[in-house]
């Protein structure tokens, strides 16, 4: 293996970009060096993707600097970054699902037509460079295979291989553990390892602290687009790696004055839930949760831990093995996700094109979607289109739902309208609990202000809501009840005084243990 003379070197100084006005990265800058690991620590939506992506030439930064080697850089494009020796693998691969493993990495980059080799020497020493490469960084992959038939694991081994072998000195890796299976992860590392004992300077994305404690040199934190911390990784702690990314998170003040109400009688039971997941271990592992009336129950938690799995289960979009669900008094495990809504459950998915609206329809007919069936919107069978599309503007301007015009299909409208789309329909719907999964991710200030402001109307009309959410501050400030879920069980729960953010950024971390009795003192034993 070839080692570097010199160890590469990249200095980001105070880069910034904003979407639409809103910053995602806000002035941010770290050091990378050769031979080291860096961590990239920080909540969903800190902006981990977004400065990675200005380091891989994806996005221009709106201001700031980034010099490699000391000279600066502005990056054109993914290409001219790879000319630069710097290497993305994204959360979504990008590879050629007809062509061999060889052939993505190789000659991947180049037109696909021109870029399959022809003789048969030429491939098969396109295959033995592919082979030696794999073999020195410890990525095992077949050369001769067709990418549409490999595991999600070796695709991304051919998407890094693919980097290492178009020169990058600089690898960048976004959430790579994130599509992994445990051992999977571990044969990653020890890959990652390796790269950086031949010079190469990785950059591991994760928000995952263990995982950044345990595999990484330094260590930079981000939160809200800002760097909040940094270090060497041996002199960071669990807890103060929660502090940095939890910690002091604010709860509003206004919100905690408001009159608490008292919670009436459970609209919504889980009890002792447990939901296959794709890699046949339990995604839901005996989850009980109850949602009364005129109370928010907030679900914290990092991504990929069954609250998917969760929230589908309820609405009765998945299969359960154990436990029971009751909505509004009655029992609706074995029920279909008609009949659930028939007893009273309101759902707004994380999907909002796909579960929650059919994009080809008009909005008219997506606000109608539950009600067709009934007067007004129908009769002995006929549609009354009249009474649909009045009930459709009325929501419209209610909802205060933009860009939809007449005919129009939903997939055309941005996302912001389209949650305030099926939350008009979900929640003039009878219904007596809420059940809403990131009712708020992708969408501008003024719209997550706005459902935040339906949701606190539908417990203080008297209703009970489910709410699941990666954003902690947003978790804090709705919910009178904080449940925290890690691997697929509920880690901890807290009342509203009692939730401290820091502690619950701990148990969605996996680094305090929240099934020991000890560490869970404050839970209200709801859970
Ligand atoms: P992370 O990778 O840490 O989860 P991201 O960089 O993906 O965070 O996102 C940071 C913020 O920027 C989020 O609020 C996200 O909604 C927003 N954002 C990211 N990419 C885009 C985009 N292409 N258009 C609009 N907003 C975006
Ligand atoms: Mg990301």
């Amino acid at each position: 293996m070839p080692t570097e003379p010199r160890p590469v070197s990249l200095q980001v100084r105070e880069l910034s970009k904003s979407f639409y006005g809103v910053p995602a990265v806000d002035g941010v800058g770290f050091d990378l060096v050769g031979g080291e690991i860096h961590g990239l620590l920080g909540e969903n939506g800190a902006g981990k993707s977004t400065l990675c992506s200005m380091l891989a030439g994806l996005y221009r930064p709106d201001s700031g600097h980034i010099l490699l080697d000391g000279e600066e850089l502005h990056l054109r494009s993914p290409d001219d970054a790879a000319a630069h020796g710097i290497g993305m693998v994204y959360q979504h691969f990008r590879l050629v699902d007809s062509f061999t493993v060889a052939e993505n990495i190789v000659l991947g980059h180049r037109a696909p037509g021109s870029a399959r080799a022809s003789g048969r020497r030429a491939r098969r020493e396109l295959d033995e460079r592919v082979a030696q490469l794999a073999d020195d960084y410890g990525l095992e992959v077949h050369p001769t295979a067709p990418v549409w038939q490999l595991s999600v694991g070796e695709r991304q081994r051919v998407e890094i291989l693919k980097q290492l072998y178009r020169g990058a000195r600089i690898l960048i890796l976004d959430e790579p553990t994130a599509v992994l299976a445990p051992h999977e992860s571990d044969r990653l590392f020890e890959a990652v390892r390796r790269m950086v004992e031949t010079g190469h300077a990785v950059v591991l994305v994760s928000h995952k602290m263990q995982e950044i404690l345990g595999h990484t040199d330094r260590v930079t934190v981000l939160r809200s687009g800002r760097n909040v911390g940094e270090g060497a990784t041996d002199t960071l702690t669990p807890a103060m790696l929660a502090t940095m990314m939890f910690g002091g998170t604010h709860v509003p003040d206004d919100d905690i004055a408001h009159e608490p109400n008292e919670p009436g009688e459970p609209v919504l039971v889980v009890d002792g839930l447990r939901v296959a997941g794709d890699h046949g271990r339990a995604a839901v592992d005996g989850v009980t949760v109850t949602v009364r009336r005129h109370e928010i129950v907030g679900v914290a938690g990092v991504a990929g831990n069954g609250q998917r799995e969760l929230h589908e289960a309820i609405a009765g979009l998945r299969p359960f093995s154990d436990g029971s669900i009751t909505i509004d008094g009655h029992e609706c495990s074995r029920t279909s996700p008609r009949q659930r809504h028939e007893a009273g459950l309101a759902y707004v998915p994380e999907d909002r094109l796909g579960t929650g609206l059919a994009p080809g329809l008009t909005i008219e007919h997506n606000i109608a979607l539950r009600s067709f069936a009934r007067r007004p919107h129908s009769r002995a069978g006929w549609l009354n289109t009249r009474a649909i599309e009045a009930t459709s503007s009325r929501l419209v301007a209610d909802f205060d739902v933009r860009g939809a015009r007449p005919g129009m299909p939903v997939s055309f409208m941005s996302g912001g309208n389209l949650q305030k789309a099926i939350l008009a329909r979900e929640l003039t719907e009878h219904h007596e609990v809420l059940v809403a999964a990131a009712p708020t991710r992708g969408l501008d200030i003024a719209a997550a202000a706005a459902v935040r402001t339906q949701l606190r109307a539908e417990r203080d009309g008297g209703r009970g809501v489910l709410l699941f959410s990666e954003d902690l501050a947003e978790v804090l400030e709705l919910s009178d009840v904080v449940v925290v879920m890690f691997k697929g069980r509920v880690v901890g729960t807290f009342d509203r005084a009692g939730a401290d953010p820091e502690r619950i950024g701990l148990l969605m971390s996996g680094a305090l243990d929240g099934s020991d009795g000890s560490s869970s003192a404050g839970d209200t034993g709801i859970a």
